[in-house]
Order: C-alpha cells, then sequence, then structure tokens
C-alpha cells in the first residue's frame, strides 16, 4: 500500500468513527492538482533533465503549503500523500493554509553546492512560471533534503522574475533570519515535538495507558534521523528534559551508548565524517533496521517514511512511538501497533511546529515587521512601573536579577516560542477531548483525523463545495 492509499485508509477509519457522510470524505481526500516539470540543468558540461512535482491537496484555504523535498527516491504518489497530510496537519493545528507538497528527484550528495544551486533556481523559474511559487498561493518550505540555504536560492529567483510583488519574502518560509526569516524556525519542528511530549507527560492518565513510567526524565529514547528535526528534538529533549537517548540511528548504521549519547557531538562527528560511524562515545552497528527493534521506552522516528511496517511491526519494543518524521508507521503496521497496545503519537499532530512557525513566518513577511518590535520596550518601561510601585508599596527591592527577568519585554523568539506551545498544547487537548467523547475513537491517529476531517469539512459546507447531510 502506497503512502497515499494508507493515509486515504486512516481517513476512511476516522470517517466511519465520526459518521462523517462519505461523499464529503471522498471530497476531501482527492488531491485537488498535482504537476510534474522536467527541465534540464547542465551540470558539468552535460545536460541533465530533472523531475519534481508540486502537489495541492487542499485549496480550500490558500496559500496552499508544503515542504519541498530533494531526495533519490520519490515519486508522484508519495508526494500526493504527503501533501494530504499537510492538509490535515494545518487543520489540527488551525493554520489557515491547504496542504501542499513539493518533491525534486535528486540526489543532492551527488552535486556541489554551486551545480545545486543552479539545479534548485532553475526548478524555482518553473514552478514559479506555474504559480506554485507564490506567497498567494502555493509557499513552500524546507523538508527532507533541503534547508533555509534552499529556500534563499528560491526566494531570490522569485525577486528576479517578480521584482513587483511587494509580498515577495513571503514565497517561501524557513528563511535565515537576516532573509526575511523568523526567529526559531529552524528548530521549530524538533521544538513542537519536544512540547507535544511534555503535554503527553503532563497527562498521568495518557502515560499510564501507554505503560509508561510518570516523567519525562526517566525515558530512554531511541532516536531515528539526526537531521533538522531529529537532532534538534533529541537536543532539547537531553538539555532540557534530562531524557536519555540510547542511540541514534543514520543512513550509515547505529550508535548506542545506554548511559546516554551526547547529541551536539553525535551531530558534530556526522559533519566532520558523513555518518555516525567510528563515533567515539558509543558503539557502533551497521544494522540500523535491527536497531528500530531495540528495547526502549520510546521509538522517535525523524527520518523517512515507511520505517516501522508490516514486516518489523511486531518485533517493535517501544511502548511509544513519537511520529516526528512524516508517514513513519504504515497503515499496516499502524493496526498491527494497535493491536498490539503501542500508543503512537501521530504525524499530522507532533510534527505540525514546522508549519505552525511557517504560518508565523509568513504573516511576519507580510507585515513586513519582526514580531514584539512595537510593544517589546513599551512592555519593559510599564514593568518597571509595576515593579517600582510594587517596592514602594512593600518596602521591599527586587534583586537586580528579579528585576531583570520581570521587566523584560518578549523577543521575536519568545513569542513564536509562546504560539507554538499554545498551538501543540490546545491541539493535543483537542485530541484528548475526542478520545474521551467519542467512543468509537480510542487513538491518537483516529483522533487527530478526525479533528481534521471535521474542521476541513466544515469549510467545504461553508463554501458550498459540498452539501452537509445534516
Ligand atoms: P533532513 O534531511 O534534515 O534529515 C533527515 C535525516 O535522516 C538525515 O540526517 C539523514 O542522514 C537521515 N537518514 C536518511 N536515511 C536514513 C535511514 N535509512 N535511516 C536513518 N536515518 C536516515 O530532513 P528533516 O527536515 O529533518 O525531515 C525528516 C522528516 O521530518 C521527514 O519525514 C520530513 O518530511 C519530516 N518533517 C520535516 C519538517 C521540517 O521542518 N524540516 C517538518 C515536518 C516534518
Amino acid at each position: 500500500m502506497s503512502l497515499r492509499e494508507g493515509v486515504d485508509r486512516m481517513v476512511d477509519r476516522a470517517t466511519l468513527a465520526i459518521g462523517l457522510d462519505p461523499d464529503t470524505a471522498k471530497v476531501i481526500q482527492a488531491c485537488n492538482m498535482v504537476s510534474q516539470i522536467k527541465f534540464p540543468a547542465k551540470v558539468r558540461g552535460k545536460v541533465e533533465v530533472f523531475t519534481g512535482w508540486w502537489a495541492i491537496h487542499s485549496a480550500h484555504r490558500l496559500p496552499a503549503k508544503g515542504g519541498l523535498r530533494f531526495a533519490p527516491v520519490i515519486n508522484q504518489e508519495e508526494i500526493e500523500g504527503l501533501a494530504a497530510l499537510m492538509s490535515y496537519k494545518c487543520a489540527i493545528a488551525d493554520i489557515p493554509f491547504g496542504g501542499a507538497k513539493g518533491g525534486l528527484l535528486i540526489n543532492p550528495c551527488n552535486y556541489k553546492e554551486d551545480e545545486l544551486r543552479d539545479i534548485t533556481r532553475r526548478f524555482a523559474v518553473e514552478l514559479a512560471r506555474k504559480d506554485f511559487i507564490n506567497p498567494a498561493t502555493n509557499v513552500p518550505a524546507p523538508d527532507l533534503g533541503t534547508s533555509a540555504r534552499e529556500m534563499v536560492w528560491i526566494a531570490d529567483t522569485y525577486k528576479a522574475l517578480f521584482p513587483e510583488d511587494v509580498n515577495q519574502d513571503a514565497c517561501v518560509t524557513g528563511k535565515p533570519i537576516n532573509r526575511g526569516g523568523i526567529a526559531g524556525r529552524t528548530e521549530a519542528t524538533g521544538k513542537g515535538v519536544q512540547y507535544a511530549l511534555q503535554e503527553f507527560f503532563r497527562h498521568p492518565e495518557a502515560v499510564a495507558s501507554a505503560g509508561l513510567q510518570d516523567g519525562l526524565t526517566t525515558q530512554r529514547v531511541v532516536v531515528q534521523g539526526l537531521g533538522k528535526v531529529g537532532y534538534h528534538l533529541a537536543k532539547f529533549l537531553v538539555e532540557d528534559d534530562n531524557i536519555t537517548v540510547i542511540a541514534v540511528i543514520e543512513h550509515d548504521g547505529v550508535v548506542i551508548n545506554d548511559g546516554g549519547l551526547n547529541i551536539h557531538d553525535v551531530r558534530q562527528h556526522m559533519a566532520e565524517t558523513g555518518g555516525v560511524k567510528g563515533f567515539p562515545g558509543g558503539s557502533y552497528s551497521e544494522d540500523r533496521d535491527e536497531a528500530l527493534l531495540m528495547e526502549c521506552d520510546i521509538l522517535i522516528p525523524a527520518a523517512l517514511e515507511s520505517q516501522i511496517h508490516a514486516g518489523n511491526a511486531m518485533q517493535i519494543q517501544a511502548k511509544l512511538i513519537v511520529e516526528a518524521a512524516n508517514g513513519p508507521v504504515t497503515y499496516e503496521a499502524d493496526e498491527i501497533l494497535r493491536n498490539r497496545g503501542i500508543t503512537i503519537l501521530p504525524d499530522i499532530y507532533v510534527n505540525a511546529g514546522g508549519v505552525t512557525v511557517s504560518y508565523f513566518e509568513w504573516t511576519r513577511n507580510l507585515s513586513h515587521m519582526r514580531f514584539g518590535r512595537l510593544q517589546r520596550r513599551y512592555d519593559e518601561i510599564r514593568g518597571h512601573g509595576y515593579l517600582d510601585t510594587l517596592e514602594q508599596l512593600t518596602g521591599q527591592r527586587a534583586s537586580d536579577q528579579q528585576r531583570k527577568t520581570l521587566v523584560r519585554g518578549a523577543s521575536e523568539l519568545d513569542l513564536v516560542r509562546s504560539g507554538l506551545y499554545d498551538t501543540m498544547r490546545m491541539a493535543f487537548q483537542d485530541i484528548r477531548e475526542i478520545i474521551r467523547e467519542n467512543p468509537n475513537i480510542n487513538d491518537y491517529r483516529t483522533a487527530a483525523f478526525a479533528i481534521a476531517i471535521t474542521k476541513i469539512a466544515q469549510s467545504y459546507y461553508d463554501l458550498g463545495l459540498v452539501e452537509s447531510s445534516k
């Protein structure tokens, strides 16, 4: 079963659970538009023809938003499935965007930086000419194999094509701060996963029903993929929550340390050598498939799709799976794991932090101003006023440190983190509520899909695209 079919089956399950009209579900499931683009680029004196896609799953809200991935193995079906996940994710996180996804069939490791830049620019021209890059309609973001670097190249290409567009900065998100990006976007997906986990652990009954011990601190975690998402997430979990990452699975194998890995050092080693092999702070094995089956409390797949499938789901030993990647558990595996009582926090909720902060970045670009610029000093001055009054009334003086903390106005990063935290908390509470209220729903994935399709269906009813049967 392809990723797209798997996502559709998950939606079918939620449709049945909430009694949504099947015709409405069909409309929601259909991918509105997908375009395949072939374009030539000259590399080292030879012409190569590249294949890329942009899929818009839903356009009931615009712009359609989705990651743009560069990968050696992708196809249209997968892009459509990932675009669908984006629609549901935006609905759960209350982001007023439609869902989209783009991809370029390429192995970035085979090209030098200047070659990759030329190819990306050529692809961006093709996409922008078809309106698939546009602040009002289609806004890509970094994904697997792309980063802020590619977003800058794309934004610059768009600007050259449409210099009169005053909102040109908003044509992509995930840009570096000095190029119209927002504080906290690089690590947003990882931070969002951390907030999701923290929220889960704030609910003792949720923790107990997963068969876990109370408190994040005691958890032993395996992370697959130490890229943009996995690295920041693992680092936050170790530094802020004191959890122990006992294994990091990467493309070339796995490093294991029962006492806990130093995530920064693993990443540093990867930057220097290209993989985890030879990392001195843990034992190495080539067998990355076996590593997924390790005994641990929490397994966090943060790399690719379909890593947990019908062939290995029976052997998974983790009690909780946190889907930081998109679609890491297949539909068949999901059935097996649910029957085994293993709890899954699903991708469409858990990794919504990236698109949430992309939404903040987009609105920042449209307002042409950094968040907090107007009120930060005002808040600080008011803070001094309140504290001065408090000191006069009590006759006591605050220490310099207390004064500094209490009067501080919020920075852009403070505001971004606050908005992200709120989004992840609210979404989890919505998910818990539907599980409490609907006896047909007893897992987080079905609950998350139920929320998403209810919201999208309402939007379609409001627009008159589908008639409500009620
Ligand atoms: P990335 O390219 O930065 O990192 C992927 C990592 O996985 C790399 O370190 C790579 O070496 C590793 N990897 C590749 N093949 C592997 C294998 N077979 N086994 C183990 N590790 C392997 O990508 P990313 O942006 O971190 O995205 C990871 C996942 O998270 C993807 O599914 C993506 O769609 C999803 N996601 C990303 C974002 C985002 O903001 N970047 C947002 C939401 C979801």
